[in-house]
């Protein structure tokens, strides 16, 4: 007896402590405002921001950080966020972000996060959150509707468009019945023009030993059907087993869409596996106009989108699909005995069954909360928008003199240089440093078969005409510094 009554004794000090974890709501409503103020100020401020900050004091900041035994005050907090954190680098909320795949985040979405984190909703499994895991598997069957994919469809929201491909590569293997025995004799086919993260996709997901074929391209940089058809009768007759296809729609550096109706007829003839990687051009199927250039890819057999990207959402959302959903499930399903009161008997799978995660933020918040806030007609308009623009700045890129451009682009990224006959690698590496040092916009370079390119990727909700005649301007003048 004294024993219990010294743990009631000891629990009722200890109590008070440990209920600082539950302010009272004043004290909440002040820091909620307080956080609420930074992000106004800086949504406030965002047109006049640099969407580039080389200035970074955030190592002697971060060398001398300490995690304080009792709390320290809010408004402090959200100076040291500012200065330390959000200023330093690239500001993907910037509308002049048009390097690399720009980003967005859309303010619904932050309010979707919010509310999902205020409320742990569980989205992982069916038996605790049978309406958030609905809302879920609702938005990625609307995904597989704009694919035209068959009822049989399943897929998951992911971190992003990485963990979506390796996903949908793992899924392939298992499918595909590809283990030790047979890798070396698995052959994988794409372009040299596919996103790094297929490659460390095929080394984490163990087939790194598979035969792979760099498939040629066209001019337009987009996989050269009959070199693939080539190969892959060739390694038939070889004896090796043509095992996964991966297309890109919408390339990393060029935006170019891989032929899909003639890759699909390839890969249903050899029996390999097709992966279309859409994750930065996916959402543009929200276009009438883009029909005839995605046909075809109803036929694959996995799709990667990136909501992060084509949404316009903040980052962390990417999304897997996968035909045959029996599949996915295979691959990922599990069991456990203290998960027993949780699995079977559902009339939908769980997320936890359709990837690696078993807890998981509740992502489908953030999307749905804009999508059905803005309706879908904003968003088309919106991606319509950066269709026109990347015409627009080509159009005028064209017609300057000591300029080229590469092929018309398919999407909303076009590659152009400059040209003047001497040393033009480094001059077009100078010259987007000198762009950026402007903090007006971001621009981004790549290099394809050793000639440097710079590149306009538009994808921001926040990028309009206004800020591609920006770049046209520090164009024609940082030009003649270089
Ligand atoms: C961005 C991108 C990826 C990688 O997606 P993350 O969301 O950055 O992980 C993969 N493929 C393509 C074509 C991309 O543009």
């Amino acid at each position: 007896m004294k024993k219990l009554e010294e743990i009631q004794k000891e629990l009722e000090v200890i109590e008070l402590n440990a209920k600082k974890l539950e302010p009272a709501s004043e004290i909440l409503d002040d820091w909620t405002e307080k956080a609420l103020s930074y992000a106004k100020e800086f949504l406030g401020n965002l047109s006049d921001s640099r969407v580039f900050t080389t200035k970074d004091d955030s190592a002697s900041f971060f060398s001398k950080e300490r995690l304080p035994e009792k709390g320290i005050e809010m408004n402090e907090l959200m100076q040291q966020l500012k200065k330390h954190v959000i200023d330093p680098g690239l500001n993907p909320a910037s509308g002049g972000h048009l390097g690399y795949i720009p980003g967005g985040g859309l303010y619904p979405a932050a309010l979707g996060d919010y509310l999902a984190a205020v409320t742990n909703k569980y989205a992982g499994i069916f038996f605790a959150g049978s309406g958030a895991v609905r809302l879920e598997n609702f938005l990625l069957r609307w995904m597989a509707g704009l694919f035209a994919y068959p009822e049989s469809a399943a897929g998951h929201l992911s971190s992003g468009g990485s963990i979506a491909n390796l996903t949908a590569i793992v899924t392939a293997r298992d499918a595909k019945n590809v283990s030790s025995r047979n890798i070396p004799q698995s052959a994988i086919y794409h372009t040299n023009q596919v996103h790094h993260c297929i490659d460390k996709a095929i080394r984490i997901a163990g087939l790194a030993e598979a035969p792979r074929r760099i498939i040629r391209m066209d001019s337009h940089f987009r996989m050269d059907s009959n070199h693939l058809r080539t190969w892959i009768a060739e390694d038939i007759a070889r004896g090796i087993q043509p095992f996964l296809i991966v297309s890109s729609v919408g390339s990393t550096d060029t935006g170019a869409v891989d032929p899909l109706e003639e890759i699909a007829d390839i890969a249903r003839d050899s029996g390999a596996w097709l992966h279309v990687d859409a994750a930065y051009g996916g959402f543009f199927a929200l276009l009438n106009e883009f029909k005839p250039a995605f046909a075809g890819i109803e036929k694959s057999d996995s799709i990667v989108v990136d909501p992060h990207k084509g949404l316009f959402l903040p980052y962390g959302v990417g999304a897997v699909i996968v035909r045959d959903g029996a599949a996915l499930h295979r691959s990922h399903q599990y069991q456990a005995n203290y998960m027993q009161d949780a699995l079977g008997n559902n009339d939908e799978w769980s997320p936890a069954e359709l990837s690696p995660e078993l807890t998981k933020h509740f992502r489908g918040l953030r999307m749905w909360l804009p999508l059905k806030l803005f309706g879908l007609g904003p968003f088309r308009a919106s991606l319509h928008e950066k269709i026109l623009l990347t015409r627009y700045f080509y159009e005028t890129v064209r017609t300057w003199p000591h300029f080229e451009t590469g092929p018309y682009p398919d999407l909303s990224v076009a590659i152009y240089r400059y040209r003047s006959g001497s040393d033009d690698n480094a001059k077009n590496l100078k010259l987007a440093e000198r762009i950026r040092n402007s903090g007006k916009v971001f621009i981004s370079t790549t290099r394809i078969d050793d000639t440097v390119w710079l590149r306009l990727a538009v994808l921001s909700f926040r990028t309009h005409r206004d800020t591609i005649d920006t770049l046209l301007e520090e164009l024609r003048r940082e030009v003649q510094f270089i």
